[in-house]
């Protein structure tokens, strides 16, 4: 723990969508002392390994610090210029929506909205889509067809108060670990409390489950449509809150009736017997929260399943009250926050649709007559349309598609067709950023000022304590000067964080009237400075937990039901694997910032493929040797690390590597561009490949 000091700066973590608190001091070498806030609600001062080592990844090693066109160095008014007129030009000749913007969770708050007000309110299309496609979209959809807005309803206090968690394609103990060590503390309190794991894979949070379910890959939605019928079987569902509170119940347990143990077990992979003895510890258990992340969302029934899982808590009235409710934990420091702003291509902006009503309300309160009037491309579609030459102007902020979106590199082969790339980012070099025509030096954490919301809905104050280096500036600042550039200086004269976010606050609060979840009021009159963290909406006083009085925001006022179908097994061809993507615990997306920190390399050194002993055996694959995989889609190189914690006839492969930092590592050439239907949301889960020792 460190002693605060003059120069200490209450900031927020730039990794994971828990949001810790951190304090950051720099020192007279240069260096800067990071810990764990210990007054901020999401961690009190707990840091992860990730988080601990932020002081190790600001150098300035890498980084971009000059505007740049075609490998040039420029003035900023000349790199501004050459965009603005590159945007104005294919708007001109093709129309508004020739353009796009590719955003990043990584953006602060005040980013996104400028970013969203620019596209949507005055080029006059919605294409500006975010690496949040591939994090929480599924979870969103999910939301809004249950509950008709997108509200994560509990907070990180259910998870210490629950007598039973239920983490389902989620290894928080690697992707969440302060929320992994706040469950890991309250069950060394409360020794009764349950955990099971629902994973095809035994990752290391399999470590506190009292039950590890290793499900075959989307079998969770079998899982939780079989849990439906037995709830109601075992006479535990809450007749009196179904009837007052929601819609559909009939119709989501007749498709439910379908699935017996037994069929469930088909789906599955599971025994009956695990199935079982999860459906009576779920059924007897008052106080249940479901945890869900990526092995949720990123599949081509991720709606689906979600939906699966909130039906199961609506049944039992399991939802909004301590130590209950379904709860997406987010991948990104502000997907959520994102989200907010309208940073998806099918919202408008503050957590309003493409309504009649919100496009008007929303033109009349940024003043534009040039409103956005329905969704544009979601990310995957977005660069399916460059490939096809629609789009001739993008502007990518603070990610790397060529490495992170599914058949990368189809991305690489969209983007080099493109005819004005322009990339905003830290870094000089990026497999994203080498194909830029136009490079913008970006402000980085530490530099940055501005807010983001974590996946308990609460907002946090992301402050600089380091320079702007170089000509790096925030992000909110290009996007402004573009703006400006592009004629709409009149509504983007903002001079500071402070008041973009006022007026993000001001059009939460725009004709709202409780009609809205997405609820900044009570902040109008907000320190932009000293502001503390907290839960929205925030009218009166910040709310704690959400629905727990019934009250949802569909038109009808009640939560819905949705019939599930489960999707059927995967059977993979002869001789495939299937092939399993995700985290590891050290590093961070494409490792931009992570990468710079050697104790954090020190952990997983080079890209890996788990594969079981069997497999391997079979294959002639040997410990740590070489390993190709393939398919229709590309290649990619790797190491075998040969466990039982793999099921046989899959695999996994962590989602960092990139050309940068290992020849041919890059996991998500293989993944193919298969979306939910709902969400758009990629199934970076499920990829079919060839695997063959080297
Ligand atoms: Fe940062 Fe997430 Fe680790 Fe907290 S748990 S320190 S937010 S990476």
């Amino acid at each position: 723990n460190q002693a605060l000091t003059a120069s200490t700066v209450k900031t927020t973590c730039p990794y994971c969508g828990v949001g810790c608190g951190v304090l950051a001091t720099p020192q007279r070498d240069g260096s800067v002392t990071i810990a764990g806030d210990p007054d901020h609600p999401a961690n009190f001062g707990r840091l992860c390994s990730k988080g601990s080592a932020l002081g190790e990844t600001l150098s300035l090693d890498g980084r971009l610090l000059h505007p740049e066109i075609a490998d040039r160095r420029v003035t900023w008014d000349e790199a501004l210029d050459h965009v603005a007129n590159g945007f104005m030009s294919a708007i001109n000749t093709f129309g508004p929506q020739s353009v796009a913007i590719y955003g990043s969770g990584q953006l602060l708050t005040e980013d996104y909205y400028l970013a969203n007000k620019l596209m949507k309110g005055f080029i006059g299309a919605a294409n500006i889509d975010t690496n949040s496609r591939l994090c929480m979209a599924s979870s969103v959809a999910g939301h809004k067809r249950a509950f008709g807005s997108d509200t994560v309803p509990g907070n990180y206090e259910d998870l210490e108060q629950a007598d039973l968690i239920v983490l389902v394609g989620s290894n928080l103990g690697w992707c969440h670990p302060v929320l992994y060590q706040r469950i890991v503390a309250a069950r060394a309190a409360r020794p009764d409390m349950k955990v099971v794991l629902i994973d095809p894979r035994r990752t290391v949070s399999a470590d506190i489950a009292d039950l590890h379910l290793p499900v075959s890959p989307d079998g969770d939605s079998a899982l939780f449509v079989g849990l439906l019928a037995h709830l109601d079987h075992a006479g535990v569902t809450d007749s009196d809150y179904i009837s007052a509170y929601t819609n559909g119940f009939e119709a989501a347990l007749l498709t439910a009736e379908d699935w017996s143990v037994e069929r469930v077990a088909v789906a599955t992979g599971l025994a009956p017997s695990a199935i079982t003895r999860f459906y009576d510890l779920f059924a007897r258990t008052r106080k249940v929260v479901t945890v869900y992340s990526q092995g949720v969302n990123q599949s081509a029934a991720g709606t689906d399943k979600v939906n699966a899982i909130i039906n199961c808590h609506l049944a039992t009235g399991r939802i909004g009250r301590p130590g209950m409710g379904p709860f997406s934990v987010t991948g990104q420091p502000n997907a959520m926050g994102g989200r907010e702003a309208g940073g998806l291509a099918n919202m408008l902006a503050a957590h309003m649709d493409f309504t009649p009503e919100a496009v008007d309300r929303v033109g009349r309160f940024w003043g534009s007559a040039n409103v956005a009037q329905g969704p544009g491309l979601k990310a995957v579609d977005l660069f399916a349309a460059m490939a096809r030459g629609e789009i001739k102007a993008v502007w990518i902020m603070a990610t790397n598609p060529v490495d992170s979106l599914p058949e990368a590199d189809a991305i690489r082969a969209a983007l080099k067709a493109c005819p004005l790339v322009v990339v905003s980012d830290m870094n000089r070099h990026t497999d994203t950023m080498d194909l830029a025509h136009i490079r913008f030096p970006a402000a980085g954490w530490g530099e940055k000022n501005g807010t983001v919301t974590n996946s308990e809905r609460r907002i946090s104050r992301q402050r600089p304590f380091l320079a702007l280096p170089g000509e790096a500036r925030p992000d909110w600042w290009i996007i402004r000067e573009v703006a400006k550039r592009l004629g709409h200086g009149h509504a983007f004269g903002y001079e500071s964080p402070a008041e973009i976010f006022a007026e993000h606050v001001a059009l939460s609060a725009f004709e709202n009237g409780g009609s809205r979840d997405f609820d900044l009021s009570a902040l109008m009159d907000a320190d932009y400075e000293t502001l503390v963290p907290v839960q929205w909406p925030v009218r009166a006083r910040p709310t704690a937990r959400m629905f727990g009085d019934g009250k949802f925001f569909t038109p009808d006022g009640k939560a819905r039901f949705l019939p599930i179908q489960p999707p059927p097994p995967f059977a993979p061809a002869p001789g495939t694997f299937i092939l399993n993507t995700g985290r590891v615990r050290d590093h961070w997306h494409t490792m931009t910032r992570t990468g710079k920190a050697a104790r954090l390399a020190a952990h997983l050194a080079e890209p890996f493929v788990e594969i079981h002993p069997a497999d391997a055996n079979l294959r002639g694959i040997h410990r740590a040797s070489l390993v190709r995989l393939s398919n229709q889609h590309g290649t990619a190189m790797v190491r075998a690390l040969i466990t039982d914690r793999q099921q046989r006839g899959h695999l996994f492969v962590p989602m960092h590597w990139t050309d940068q930092f290992a020849s041919n590592g890059r996991v998500d050439a293989l993944v193919p561009g298969k979306t939910d239907p709902v969400s758009g949301q990629p199934a970076l889960k499920m990829a079919q490949v060839h695997a063959e020792p080297v």
